[in-house]
């Protein structure tokens, strides 16, 4: 394996004293020094095409996001407690995006810290921990939402749910335990086993918790009108409903400006992260008055550097760019061409067995002719689109799904460049020796 000698030293200080349970991408690391848009370039001058960097929501290091943030660091920055317009301004811009009933807001710094907050609060409102959650959903790195993340305690190094954590089945209509179309009514039937089945071990249900559509469970789209029968049961018996919109919020959806509007539902909590500050640590909580009434019971929540001058300038610039450069609108249209274009090459490609996602959020799963995952097929492919300047990432349970999550700058030409790439690594060797044709 060749390692190059110039970050050798990089790597190996790394290796000894920085935190150990974290892995590096590519078998080849790569520095990065520079990004611009939809690119990142190393320490070369090699310009790679980010497909992957959901964080850098309106392209990485966009001259008004920085501007906004250098010019308010350079003024003052404080906590929340002091008055300030900056997180006025940006709870305007975030709630104005929302439906009506969903009108306060929480500053926190991470999706972690956010989903943590909501479960604080869903404990508050309802006086009970108990959550369901989606197989293989992951919502953050904290205890609490290690504890919620079927990706992690049913992962390696895991130790299964905890008692207050209840798992309905991944609602995955591709391979998962009900296929195609009309699966809705039945992943939502699971929701409610689920709860009568906490219900017989005597325990209360205080909410539901997933994401619009599953990202590490491999870009799962919730099959249509399981949120809204999910929603219904969860509510009937006193839960309050969270929607994780770290990843596929703020426009990224294209149809929608978040995720849960796809489905029709209004939730009762909904959290925010990656895209918010386009790299800044910046996220947030946004909730009905009741529930945020419920959870100010005396106890205060104080956040150091949640709401701060300088995030709130930069996640205002955010969402300012989102609607002056119509980025929503880009989404839907490249997001659209894309899927179109990927469905095409499933066609010539059987090793490609599903196409999926909404707007700039796609999956493209890679099965053999028995349905079975073929991971180092889409391990050689993200490998492979890197010598070509590609940046590209896995996931799902079975690490073969190639997911597209570009910052939402990405134009019709960056998708066809990585069409054109997709197809020529497709027809190498190793794809086609291992696939039948
Ligand atoms: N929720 C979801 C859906 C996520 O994907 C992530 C991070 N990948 C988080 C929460 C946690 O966010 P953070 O890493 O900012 O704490």
């Amino acid at each position: 394996q060749y390692l190059d000698p110039a970050n050798q030293e990089l790597i190996s200080y790394r290796k000894m004293h920085l935190g150990k349970s974290l892995s590096l991408q590519y078998k080849e690391p790569i520095k990065m020094v520079r990004g611009d848009g939809v690119f990142l370039m190393d320490q070369y001058g090699r310009q790679y095409l980010d497909t992957v960097n959901n964080v850098a929501h309106v392209g990485h290091e966009h001259p008004k996001v920085v501007k906004a943030g250098q010019d308010q660091m350079a003024l003052i920055n404080t906590n929340s407690r002091y008055l300030h317009e900056n997180i006025n301004e940006l709870a305007k811009e975030i709630l104005a995006t929302m439906p009506p009933q969903l009108s306060v807001i929480h500053f926190v710094n991470s999706g972690s810290e956010a989903n943590e907050l909501a479960i604080r609060m869903m404990k508050a409102a309802t006086g009970s921990n108990d959550v369901l959650v989606s197989e293989v959903g992951y919502h953050g790195n904290s205890n609490m939402c290690i504890d919620i993340s079927s990706y992690k305690f049913d992962g390696k190094g895991g130790q299964g749910a905890p008692e207050f954590t209840h798992v309905f089945p991944l609602p995955d209509r591709f391979r998962g335990k009900y296929r195609g179309d009309n699966t809705g009514e039945k992943y939502a039937l699971e929701v409610e086993k689920c709860i009568s089945n906490a219900h017989q071990k005597g325990r209360k249900i205080g909410g539901f918790i997933i994401e619009p559509i599953i990202s590490c469970g491999g870009q799962i789209e919730l099959p249509e009108g399981f949120l809204q029968r999910a929603y219904e049961s969860v509510r009937k018996v006193g839960g309050i409903c969270i929607s994780d919109e770290v990843q596929v919020g703020c426009g990224r959806m294209g149809k929608t400006f978040w995720g849960f509007q796809l489905h029709d539902v209004v939730p009762d909590i909904v959290t925010i992260g990656k895209p918010l500050g386009n790299g800044h640590p910046l996220a947030a909580v946004v909730c009905t008055q009741d529930i945020a009434e419920k959870f100010a019971n005396g106890m205060e929540y104080f956040n150091t550097f949640g709401g701060n001058p300088v995030s709130c300038a930069i996640g205002t610039a955010v969402m300012k760019v989102i609607k002056e450069e119509k980025l929503q609108e880009n989404a839907l249209k490249v997001g659209n061409y894309l899927k179109a274009e990927l469905r095409a090459l499933a066609l010539e490609f059987p090793i490609i067995g599903d196409v999926r996602g909404q707007g700039l959020f796609l999956g493209i799963e890679f099965v053999d002719a028995h349905m079975k995952p073929m991971a180092a097929q889409a391990d050689y492919v993200i490998n492979r689109m890197k010598d070509y300047g590609i940046l590209m990432s896995t996931d799902g349970p079975d690490n073969n799904v190639l997911k597209i999550k570009p910052p939402i700058v990405f134009s019709i030409e960056n998708a066809e460049e990585l069409i054109q790439c997709l197809k020529n690594i497709l027809e190498e060797d190793f794809i086609k020796h291992q696939y039948e044709y």
